[in-house]
């Protein structure tokens, strides 16, 4: 596909989220395309009157919120299309939901505009956005599960590390803490593939703390040493402990030039806070809330030249297959 193709291709899709969204019959097509309702014929009868893989067939039902049931021929038992959906766990409109996730989440518009533009109460769509993020925030974390940085034993592995100051930790009002406490996020950044890492890791900056870390998410290879580009900080001197080669780039000479360079991870670090989540209006208390918030922009922005309307349904279809549990829409019960 050449680039204008795929222009078309990304226009005709993004116009089909918002007239999907206006309409309840379009809204389940479009959800059934984006695999994330079944289809008549992947339901089965389950009366136990009917002969094992009886399939179900549609039918018109004004009387049922989605307007539209599953039905067995034989029996005329019924199902809700919703069955083994992720949207089995709400009673909200299956329109009011995908406008609310795949509209006004994906688009990122505030909590307050999506809940006018979905007539939606301010804790329903608080809930159905913080669905949304952990979803995201799962997602991430099977990814740091699957594959470390730099996982090609032959291939010529560099990355750049960095931390950079995100936000702050709220004192707790209970307890009176009178001082925010910095939180900083580390980051590790594959020059070859452009991967990256976010991790939120509260005031500790000390080789204690950010050794396991850079372990944990950057592979090195014997004498294939993975190279850590770094700034000149004494802490991470532990780099060269643990079968790394580090190889410092002075900042105060400027940026450096060609290889000796940080440039990859400080144009992450300004990709991420143009996405604004960061600033003031989020009440973070613990490192665990930056993480997640941390997440959904490194999502957004892995994904910046895809259709996150397609991303996002594979990725919540991929999380409800891992664990069905967890990834239903429940949005009275998330907190
Ligand atoms: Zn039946």
């Amino acid at each position: 596909m050449d680039k204008r193709e795929s222009l078309q291709q990304a226009y005709v899709e993004r116009d089909g989220v918002i007239s999907a969204s206006h309409s309840h019959e379009q809204c389940v097509v479009q959800l059934r395309n984006l695999q994330l309702l079944c289809r008549a014929n992947e339901v089965f009868c389950e009366s136990g009157k009917c002969p094992q893989h009886t399939t179900l067939e549609e039918a018109k039902w004004q009387d049922k919120a989605d307007g539209l049931i599953f039905q067995c021929r034989r029996c005329r038992q019924s199902r809700s299309i919703r069955v083994n959906s992720i949207f089995s766990g709400s009673k909200l409109p299956l329109m009011t939901l995908y406008r609310c996730m795949f509209v006004c989440f994906l688009r990122n518009m505030s909590i307050t505009e999506a809940q006018s533009f979905c007539m939606l109460s301010e804790s329903a769509a608080k809930s159905i956005y913080r669905f949304c993020k952990h979803q995201i925030s799962i997602h991430i974390s099977r990814q740091v599960h699957q594959m470390k940085l730099c996982s090609d034993p032959t291939a010529e592995n560099v990355i750049e590390v960095d931390e950079s100051l995100f936000t702050h930790l709220r004192g707790d009002e209970t307890t009176r803490t009178r001082h925010d406490t910095q939180c900083w996020i580390f980051g590790m950044i594959e020059r070859r593939t452009g991967s990256f890492r976010c991790i939120a890791v509260g005031s500790d900056r000390t080789a204690a703390h950010l050794r396991p870390i850079l372990e944990r998410h950057v592979a090195t290879h014997g004498t294939n040493k993975t190279i850590v580009y770094t700034d000149g900080a004494a802490f991470y001197s532990f780099i060269d402990e643990c079968g790394y080669e580090r190889r410092i780039v002075n900042h105060q000479v400027g940026f450096g030039r060609g290889e000796e360079t940080t440039n990859h991870i400080e144009s992450l670090w300004s990709q991420l806070k143009s996405q604004g989540r960061f600033n003031s209006g989020q009440n973070f208390t613990t490192v665990d809330q930056v993480q997640h918030a941390v997440n959904e922009v490194c999502w957004r922005v892995q994904n910046r030249h895809g259709l996150l309307e397609t991303l996002f349904a594979s990725l919540l279809r991929d999380n409800y297959r891992e664990n069905s549990e967890e990834t239903l829409v429940k949005y009275n019960t998330l907190s």
